[in-house]
């Protein structure tokens, strides 16, 4: 069987980067060995599930770079857990229970007086078919449970049962099925809360490794459970760290300002977040990488801390301000106009991406250029005169300013910052910038005459 990995949202929200990272972890795993990745919607809660959420959902993995291989939806396969869980009831793996939310309290309280874990009793197990039909004459409806195998003989002596794999993050892991309620695979509505549905689509589409948070560790004892109730072979499993945002919370599908859509639309490269998304929480250093075949180098799953990682904007400026320095004009040049300045953008890409944080920001340098207001100090009111006594009278190439400095700095005798600076600022209003050397060709002669006093 070919390696079958899923991503599993709810389309309940925009996904934000915390989500991007268990797309992109499964993502990179699948292509690095050549596997399938499907885009799974949970979307069984009609309600909170929107259409819209699930299209911004492929769309903002599409704007990362993920293809995937095959979509599905879970609310279009409710007969498949039905049929499951009629198969369940049959085997008596699934048993009614009528407690209300606050008598399942009551219990819980009393067991914890009694120093008990709070573990379900089982008491729906014992009822009758007459107590049960009686409860149903009073208009209660049964929620189901899950039998866990915890017992050899007799259920209501559960004994330590040991559920083991080796995830592919944290290594070997043991979770004692004794230790844990029977789950509820049915709610009394008789909607599925997500652990059966998700077990059953594993099942079907061939899933070989499941790469998630490690908010789901619990559920996996569980799952295994019921794979193996199904007589399936659970897949493969990974929980990987979650990330927090930087004042240390978790992070939530409400949390806008860390949602991809909205880092899209800020003007973030797709690898900068991807490589941040991915790198983050991992040993060895965060870099932008250029694309996804050299992050899929680095996204090795043993390699992911155990620990939650901590997402930093100013981390995210940095790495896309490095991908931007170093990215060429054909990469950036379908962004623009082709009007965009003057027409010159392969030769004025280069002088400015390293000014720039966002590949937005390169037309704000060229609006620069044509509209400065020159900043001239009164100290430098003279040598300016002279400056524009001296500009080079050749036309304005790459060599004007090495020629235009050189005979200033001879009749002056000014050099360095005293030479540069008053230049600068006369030409181009600010103090920082790309070269001037590589600026004064597109500010022409004639703008350079203008600002000049
Ligand atoms: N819909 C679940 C979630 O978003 C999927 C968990 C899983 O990957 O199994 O938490």
């Amino acid at each position: 069987m070919s390696l079958t990995v899923r991503f599993a949202p709810s389309p309940t929200g925009n996904i934000h980067i915390g989500n991007a990272r268990t797309a992109l972890i499964n993502w990179l795993y699948a292509k690095r060995q050549g596997g399938q990745f499907i885009l799974r919607f949970d979307d069984t809660d009609r309600e909170r599930s929107k259409e819209e959420y699930a299209q911004g959902i492929a769309r903002d993995l599409a704007w990362l770079g993920i293809e995937p291989d095959r979509v599905e939806r879970q609310s279009a396969r409710m007969a498949e857990y039905g049929a499951v869980t009629e198969k369940l009831k049959a085997d008596g793996l699934l048993y009614a229970c009528y407690e209300a939310p606050d008598e399942l309290d009551r219990k819980r309280k009393r067991q914890a007086g009694r120093g008990l874990p709070p573990v379900y009793d089982r008491a729906g197990l014992k009822l009758s078919d007459d107590e049960r039909k009686e409860l149903e004459a009073k208009g209660r409806k049964p929620h189901w449970r899950f039998l866990l195998p915890n017992f050899e003989s007799d259920a209501f002596a559960p004994q330590r049962t040991e559920v083991r794999w080796d995830d592919l993050v944290r290594g070997p892991q043991t979770i004692d099925l004794a230790s844990m309620s029977d789950p509820v695979l049915v709610r009394e509505d008789g909607t599925w809360p997500y652990t059966l549905p998700s077990v059953v689509d594993d099942i079907d589409f061939g899933i070989t490794h499941v790469i998630r948070g490690d908010d789901h560790v619990a559920n996996t004892a569980v799952q295994i459970a019921l794979f193996e109730a199904l007589g399936a072979k659970p897949p493969m499993f990974g929980h990987h760290n979650l990330l927090m945002n930087a004042s240390g919370e978790g992070l939530s599908k409400r949390l806008g300002s860390l949602s991809i859509h909205n880092l899209a639309e800020a003007g973030y490269e797709p690898m900068a977040v991807a490589s941040l998304a991915v790198l983050i929480g991992m040993s060895g250093s965060v870099e932008a990488m250029r694309d996804m075949d050299a992050l899929a180098e680095r996204a090795d799953l043993s390699a992911i801390s155990k620990s939650a990682a901590k997402f930093d904007m100013a981390e995210l400026d940095g790495l896309n301000a490095k991908l931007v320095h170093g990215m060429e004009w054909v990469e950036v040049r379908e962004r623009f106009d082709p009007e965009a300045f003057g027409g010159q953008g392969e030769a004025f890409w280069p002088v400015v991406r390293e000014n720039i944080d966002k590949v937005g920001e390169a037309p704000v340098w060229w609006e620069r250029l044509v509209t400065a207001e020159p900043v001239i100090g009164a100290d430098d009111r003279e040598f300016l005169v002279t400056a524009r006594r001296l500009l080079p009278e050749s036309e304005i190439g790459p060599e004007s300013w090495r020629e235009w400095t050189t005979a200033l700095k001879e009749e002056t005798g000014r050099k360095g910052r005293a030479l540069f600076m008053p230049l600068r600022k006369a030409l181009t209003g600010q103090e920082h910038g790309p070269d001037m050397s590589q600026l004064l060709p597109f500010i022409g002669r004639e703008r350079i005459l203008a600002r000049l006093p």
